[in-house]
């Protein structure tokens, strides 16, 4: 069938829109008419040429949909069922998977590599020749095979918009903080970056009642937001030394958690160097495929201070996707405030624009 989506072809920095072929399921897989397609930064990396990826390729990695097909041999959803994607498909049966950090699946890692499925190919061309995918799951396709273990099956009643901001964004920043940091009330927490994630981090700290909540950016409109998601303090990092402004926040003493959700060198440094004695530093941004970052010894070691990653929030998406929803049925969990814009597919890399801008909190684009 043909459909609709965002190609980012080799050398190009903005997305074209095209009438693909999409390829019937195959085995295990499933045809998902996607309704909504988030709007993320990881996209904009590989577009500007910072992450790499195969390409030509569908981008999108956050979305949600209605099942149209199924493959053979697919068990869990049915036709419509509502989805969300999770970009990191995992086998469900190796050490990762098994270990509740399904992540870090080589499943999922290959797919990323490759831009293909699991049972090769990529269900995807246009005019003959194959377009790769990304993350699995290319979300701005208008119908898109996706692998079933890479969809969640979500509540019939919980509206597509707010979900698909759960597959990405949301899940990512929650669970740095739930499951990687694991922050404990009154402690103090600084989150570098308020964009998608950042908000979303800062949100999570306030949940688990963090004494103090310090958003930097270099951006005014974004520390406006982080405010709203429960910052109690906002740094804006292009007026003096940043280390300095959180340093003095806490008296000086520093905080027991740093978020890095940037991805950037300078900011993973600057997250380290506002720790207290015993801090954690959890980078969650994703940086520039070569880049390195360079840590003082004294202060890592003499301190015990921790400098930790976080992928896809560490979590067991199965599992904290639908606790996210509860969340938000609950009114703890701000989604309706975190969908500031939705674009026509069309329109995607105004989309993109205003999100380099720092003028969204997220944005979404439906088909
Ligand atoms: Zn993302
Ligand atoms: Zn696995």
């Amino acid at each position: 069938m043909k459909a609709r989506a965002a190609v980012l072809f080799e050398g190009a920095r903005k997305l074209s829109i095209e009438q693909v072929d999409v390829a019937e399921p195959r085995a295990g897989e499933v045809l998902v008419h996607m309704a909504v397609g988030g709007v993320c930064h990881s996209d904009l990396h590989v577009m500007k040429g910072d992450l790499s990826a195969p390409l030509p390729a569908i981008l999108g990695h956050e979305g949600s949909g209605v099942v149209e097909a199924v493959g053979p041999g697919v068990r869990d959803v049915q036709p419509g069922d509502h989805v969300v994607p999770l970009w990191r498909l995992s086998c469900g049966e190796c050490e990762y998977c098994t270990g509740g950090r399904p992540a870090l699946c080589t499943a999922g890692i290959e797919i990323r590599r490759t831009g293909t499925l699991p049972a090769g190919g990529t269900g995807f061309s246009l005019k003959g020749k194959e377009i790769k995918r990304f993350g699995g799951v290319s979300t701005f396709s208008e119908y898109s095979a996706i692998p079933e273990k890479a969809l969640l099956k979500i509540p019939q009643d919980f509206p597509l918009d707010r979900a698909a901001l759960l597959g990405c964004a949301v899940i990512t920043g929650f669970g740095a903080v739930v499951n990687a940091a694991q922050v404990r009330a009154g402690s103090l927490v600084a989150v570098f970056g308020a964009g998608g994630v950042g908000l979303n981090v800062i949100q999570t700290a306030a949940l688990a009642g963090a004494g103090m909540v310090i958003a930097v950016d270099l951006k005014d409109g974004k520390l406006q937001y982080a405010r709203q998601f429960g910052a109690t303090h906002t740094v804006n990092g292009s007026q003096g030394n940043a280390v300095e402004q959180v340093r003095a926040l806490t008296g000086g003493r520093g905080v027991d958690y740093a978020f890095e959700v940037v991805g950037l060198p300078v900011t993973m440094r600057q997250a380290f160097d506002v720790l207290a004695r015993r801090g954690v530093a959890v980078v969650v941004g994703i940086g520039p495929t070569t880049a390195e970052v360079a840590i003082p010894v004294i202060p890592l070691a003499w301190e015990d201070r921790v400098l930790m990653g976080s992928l896809y929030g560490s979590a067991r998406p199965r599992i904290d996707i639908l606790k996210l929803i509860d969340l938000y049925r609950a009114k703890k969990l701000k989604l309706d405030e975190l969908l500031t814009r939705t674009y026509p597919l069309e329109r995607i890399n105004e989309a993109y624009e205003a999100l380099e801008r720092g003028e969204v909190a997220r944005s979404v684009v439906t088909f």
